[in-house]
């Protein structure tokens, strides 16, 4: 199934998508009350079409785990080892921004803002130690994440919370894709776009740690909920691995496209 969710006459509703109509789910709670409660969606008598709804994040997580360099040529292109096991870190809640969202930065704060297209895993069951062979068994679905990083602010601090955690620097959606319709997340084709030019063009094939190596991984150290999402990392092509530098810009629009998922876009705004 393909699941979104979206403000109508300001109500957060969950649709389901088929063409370019989109089902209203009969569920009047949000996704993450649905996923927490193992309901199925139904679909009621409602329709409507993409003009008449704002997108909105697909869920709000409990938490969003996220992984650094997984992908060798991207930890070569950051003048890094890619590491032995997982590097985790953790994005803030208040950073999601939905589809169509705008990304928006101080230039006080930051002058590196930079795009990270990451496939996006959205957590089903409550997952404590699981093995690797159970582990897809516990993911609801998948969705696209833009893992927005200010490059000065990561290289000057130890910590990765502020660099990755501000405001809006959680793109998130349009979709999420039910587990079912994705058999195998490392299978997937991801580009990311910065006004039309093709900046990362990457495969989930390439992870260094695959989509079940990571939950297993995760669920050895933290209670991985219903409704979490872990961030499986990028491949090569951002901003700061360029040369020179490309950093986004004020207007820029950055788009990263999933196959069997969709196409997550973002326009930017320099606020000073
Ligand atoms: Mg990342």
């Amino acid at each position: 199934m393909k699941l979104l969710s979206f403000l109508h006459e300001r109500r957060r509703r969950i649709g389901v998508v088929d063409g370019d109509i989109i089902h209203v789910v009969s569920w009047t709670g949000d996704m993450l009350d649905l996923i927490r409660r193992g309901l199925t969606p139904t679909i009621g008598a409602e329709r409507l079409s993409f003009d008449e709804i704002d997108f909105e994040p697909p869920l709000r997580p409990p938490k969003i785990l996220a992984i650094g360099k997984n992908y060798a040529e991207h930890a070569q292109e950051m003048k890094s080892e890619a590491p032995e096991k997982p590097l985790i870190f953790a994005k803030m809640p208040t950073a999601l921004l939905p589809h169509n969202g705008i990304i928006t930065w101080r230039q006080s704060i930051t002058q590196q803002v930079d795009w990270e297209g990451e496939l996006a895993v959205v957590i089903g069951k409550r997952a404590r130690e699981v093995n690797e062979a159970d582990a897809l068994n516990y993911v609801y679905g998948y969705t696209i994440a833009n893992d927005i990083t200010a490059r000065d602010i990561q290289a000057s601090e130890s910590q990765w919370i502020r660099a990755k955690g501000l405001d809006t620097f959680a793109p998130m959606g349009p979709y999420l894709i039910t587990s079912d319709e994705i058999p195998n997340p490392n299978a997937l084709a991801i580009t990311t776009e910065v006004n039309g030019e093709v900046m990362q063009d990457g495969h989930t094939s390439n992870m260094i740690h695959s989509v079940p190596a990571l939950i297993a991984y995760l669920s050895q150290s933290f209670t991985l909920e219903p409704g979490d999402v872990i961030l499986t990392g990028t491949p090569a092509g951002v901003g700061k691995g360029k040369n020179p530098p490309r950093f986004l810009q004020d207007g820029d629009e950055v788009r990263v496209t999933i196959s069997q998922i969709g196409t997550l876009s973002n326009s930017c705004r320099r606020l000073d």
